[in-house]
């Protein structure tokens, strides 16, 4: 692979020569298996991939990892499977200044505007409220930036029911969804120090390993009960402020939301519904 490649184009418009990029905590190479202390997962790793996370551990730039990597003669279609590989488990951690941030965003964002969306990888953070915190207010990225627009483009339509509440409606669904991912953290911390909350585009997990049925029942049951519990105070703080009782129906939506993701479709539902298959079986065979 030469050093003269373009890591921009290398990387799928994720990363640039000036970047700074490491293995992201809580993973490390050990044995020549990537070890994820978030899940216990063991991930066997080619010679060649183990040396380029190794270098990953230590050095501190895209374009340091570029001339590593050509020097463990790593094809460039290669270096682009492991970072793929290290995309789908939030294996990599980028550090770029804000200046930098707003550059990668006009070109994600031209880009997307030619219909060649850019390589979007999952993102690891700790399960601090500050980890959760930002890992969430980066799922509504989106939302922050078209609810404006919105309620301005509603409010001309419809001069007579204009849409104040759209936008202090944000805020009630930040709180919730911080408290939701936070309230399953509270308990799985208890049994297991060393998890994280996982960002994939606009959707969150906790990742954790296999727990007690109970604690992973329980931990699935507390997140959409705290996350609806909190829209619906949040909601009633900032409608009494705003004067906009319209915020306490949208609270109160956003509160349905997260109890339907008890169904058994998707998110939480889905994983007790797997839980309780798991324990089906355990029972059928024992
Ligand atoms: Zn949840």
């Amino acid at each position: 692979m030469s050093t003269l490649i373009d890591p921009y184009r290398w990387s799928g418009g994720l990363l640039t020569a000036g970047d700074s990029i490491s293995l992201s905590p809580g993973l490390r190479v050990e044995k020549g298996e990537l070890v994820d202390d978030a899940t216990l997962a063991r991930h066997k790793l080619h010679v060649r991939a183990g040396k380029a996370l190794v270098s990953l551990e230590r050095i501190s730039s895209v374009s340091e990892w570029l001339t590593d990597l050509d020097s463990y003669n790593i094809s460039e279609k290669e270096s682009r499977q492991i970072l793929l590989f290290l995309g789908t488990i939030g294996g990599i951690s980028i550090r770029r200044s804000l200046t930098q941030q707003g550059e990668m965003f006009m070109r994600k964002a031209s880009l997307l505007y030619l219909g060649a969306p850019p390589l979007q990888v999952a993102v690891r953070r700790s399960a601090t409220i500050k980890g959760i915190s930002s890992s969430v207010f980066q799922a509504m990225l989106l939302l922050w930036l078209v609810t404006p627009a919105m309620a301005l483009l509603l409010s001309l339509v419809l001069p007579t029911a204009a849409i104040p509440w759209l936008l202090p409606s944000l805020p009630v669904l930040f709180m919730g969804l911080v408290a939701h991912e936070y309230a399953h953290v509270i308990i799985l911390r208890r049994y297991h120090p060393a998890i994280c909350v996982l960002r994939r585009g606009m959707r969150l997990a906790i990742l954790h390993p296999p727990l007690d049925m109970w604690v992973e029942a329980v931990t699935g049951l507390v997140g959409p009960l705290a996350g609806a519990g909190v829209s619906i105070l949040t909601s009633m703080l900032v409608s009494r402020a705003s004067a906009l009782p319209g915020v306490l129906f949208a609270g109160q939506a956003i509160a349905l939301l997260h109890l339907a993701s008890l169904l058994p479709f998707y998110g939480d539902g889905r994983s007790l519904l797997t839980l309780f298959k798991r324990t089906a079986h355990v029972t059928s065979v024992s």
